[in-house]
């Protein structure tokens, strides 16, 4: 069937590359959501972020502009797959003792869902968890082997070999320190973030819609729109951040979104072009 943006009745951005790049935001993406929400049209974030709190996420969108109530948390819910790495390993493993390959952002989220988490000294684990660890070491990469190896099971936060800086520089993502575990142990995982169902369906719980209302907008093809389509959401693909040049050359062609648009500011002229909505005073 033929879907339009008509039946959309909400919003979910990516946002590296797709709101902001580094520090910058994306041209007329603050206005875009700001448009949003004097139309009360719901919108939330879904982000494979696995290095950030969602306040400081919220903060960094007000320091943009973005002129809402950043300390109310249902005003625009920010879903990021760190930060929901504790839950996720909650749902699919039960109570774990878990190796955090990452930042304490991620290792706080895991300890915040009741599981343990395991130190480098210590003999195994029944989990290894990578995000994107800044801190990255020989150790840490030795550890997370062994445990591994020894039965321990592996979850990656996302499968991002890397994440758009400012002025077109590479952030180095999670996908790229995983793929030098899996060179060594080369075993079946779990994701938390996009393309997986996960996120998608903690937002759509967050926003009280369903798939069928939702629309995901996003600069990432095999992340953003593949993941949205497999959840069933309408998909934007927006060609503003660099992953269209990079990330997106080996799936363009592949995957069609239900929508293209160049620009932000095109995607806020098509929503009141087409999608009713109440006016805040
Ligand atoms: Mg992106």
């Amino acid at each position: 069937m033929e879907r339009s943006l008509h039946s959309i009745k909400g919003f979910l951005f990516d946002l590296d590359g797709c709101i902001y790049m580094g520090e910058t935001p994306v041209f007329q993406a603050i206005e875009t959501l700001e448009c949003l929400y004097r139309r009360r049209i719901p919108f939330g974030f879904i982000s494979n972020n696995s290095s950030s709190h969602p306040d400081e996420i919220r903060k960094k969108l007000c320091d943009m502009g973005l002129s809402l109530d950043c300390k109310n948390t249902m005003n625009f819910p920010v879903i990021l797959a760190g930060d929901c790495a504790g839950k996720f390993i909650l749902a699919r493993y039960g109570k774990s003792r878990v190796f955090v390959v990452g930042n304490e952002a991620l290792n706080r989220a895991v300890i915040r869902e009741g599981h343990e988490s395991v130190s480098l000294s210590e003999e195994d684990c029944s989990l290894v968890l990578v995000g994107r660890d800044t801190q990255f070491s020989w150790e840490r990469f030795e550890r997370a082997v062994n445990y591994i190896q020894k039965g321990a099971g592996l979850c990656i936060c996302n499968p991002d070999a890397s994440h758009p800086g400012p002025d077109g520089l590479l952030i180095p993502e999670t996908g790229a320190l995983s793929a030098a575990i899996l060179q060594v142990v080369p075993v079946t995982y779990t994701c938390v973030g996009k393309p997986e169902p996960f996120l998608f369906q903690t937002a759509l719980r967050m926003l009280s819609l369903g798939p069928d209302q939702t629309a995901i907008v996003g600069d990432n093809l095999s992340t953003d729109i593949i993941g949205g389509r497999n959840a069933g959401l309408y998909t934007v693909h927006v060609s503003s951040g660099p992953e269209s040049l990079q990330t997106n050359r080996h799936v363009s062609g592949q995957v069609i979104p239900d929508l293209h648009i160049e620009t932000m500011e095109e995607l806020k002229e098509l929503i009141v072009k087409n999608i009713p909505g109440g006016t805040h005073e």
